[in-house]
């Protein structure tokens, strides 16, 4: 019976997922790390949860360990190489999250347009009660251009929104062709995407391309009149430049949903800046979609364990 460490809380019937593929032992979320490995040896599969390094040590305690399957699609913090060379499966969850990212990103897009935050607080201060002076007027999306840096899976579901807002839709990725489903939009290369764009929204995954695929550079580029939108992780934006940027606006604002630091420190400077929106890392965070997350990580697991291919794989090629 193949060994299955469950490190996430999940209901019943996912338990059940894991528990029909060999014998759980479920650890909780926060347990020490001794605790974790003494849990882990001899392991098959585990159900990891963020806080869980998986490092020598860890293959070390569970010399069997066939997978690893994180609730996320991004899979930065794994050395991809190093399981691949033990030979064990990095399972992610790709796909059930592309919706809810997208209509976060929409959200900002529709925020900063509108200048919404400024009405909120306008109304909620009492100002319109005191028939203050409104927030100046806003823009409209339509007609505008929206520039999506990473093509993938999101960034085209973020396309296919801007499309039905009327928006002008240009992305770039490090590929040339776009797949055949993918929605209306023109390639440009960085830097025509970057000077046209009225919003440049990041949605690569991090790698070391990736990495401050944003900076100082890009953002001199950018229309002073342009909103920057980060939904994908922290360090593909160079934050300390962005920051800069912001306070002497040489861009319009920017919406943020990660920083380089999670979670950055209590005085971090950039989510008070009056033309920044920021939200700590939600981009998945509805009842709906984090369960469609934990589903397909025990069917990863249960998958892998019972020597089948799972439904998501970061390095197939340890299956053979
Ligand atoms: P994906 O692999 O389908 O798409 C990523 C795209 O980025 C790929 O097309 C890739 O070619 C492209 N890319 C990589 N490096 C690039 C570079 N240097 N320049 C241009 N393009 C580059 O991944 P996805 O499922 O669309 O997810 C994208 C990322 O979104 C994830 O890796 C994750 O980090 C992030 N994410 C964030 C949240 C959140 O809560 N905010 C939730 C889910 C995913």
């Amino acid at each position: 019976m193949p060994k299955i460490i469950q490190a996430v809380p999940v209901e019943d019937e996912l338990h059940e997922i894991l528990a029909a593929a060999g014998e759980v032992t479920v650890v909780p979320f926060g347990a020490e790390r001794a605790e974790f490995l003494a849990a882990a040896a001899g392991a098959h599969g585990i159900l990891l949860n963020p806080l869980i390094r998986v490092d020598e040590e860890l293959l070390a305690a569970a010399p069997e360990l066939k997978v690893v399957a994180t609730t996320s699609v991004g899979y930065d913090a794994f050395d991809v190489d190093f399981l691949t060379a033990h030979g064990v499966a990095l399972c992610n969850t790709p796909g059930v999250l592309n919706d809810a990212v997208a209509d976060l990103t929409t959200a900002f897009m529709l925020m900063l347009s509108r200048g919404l935050m400024g009405f909120e607080a306008y109304n909620r201060s009492g100002a319109w009660g005191r028939r203050e002076r409104q927030p100046a007027l806003a823009h409209d999306p339509q007609g505008k251009t929206f520039g999506v840096i990473g093509f993938g899976r999101i960034g085209r579901e973020v396309a296919r929104r801007m499309n039905a807002f009327g928006m002008n839709v240009i992305w770039y990725d490090v590929f040339e062709d776009a797949p055949a489903d993918a929605p209306p939009a023109e390639r440009r290369e960085m830097d025509d995407l970057l000077r046209e764009s009225d919003f440049v929204s990041v949605h690569t995954d991090l790698n070391n391309s990736s990495r401050h695929v944003v900076g100082e550079r890009e953002l001199a580029l950018m229309k002073p009149s342009a909103y920057l939108i980060n939904t994908s992780r922290g360090p593909t934006v160079d934050q300390r430049a962005l920051q800069r940027a912001l306070e002497e606006n040489r861009i319009a604002g920017a919406g943020l949903d990660v920083l380089e630091q999670e979670p950055p420190q209590a005085d971090e400077p950039i989510v008070a800046l009056p033309n920044v929106i920021s939200f700590p890392h939600i981009g998945t965070a509805t009842e709906e979609t984090r369960y469609a997350m934990r589903k397909l990580a025990c069917q990863n697991v249960a998958a892998v364990v019972g020597g089948e291919m799972p439904p998501a794989i970061v390095n197939p090629s340890v299956l053979g």
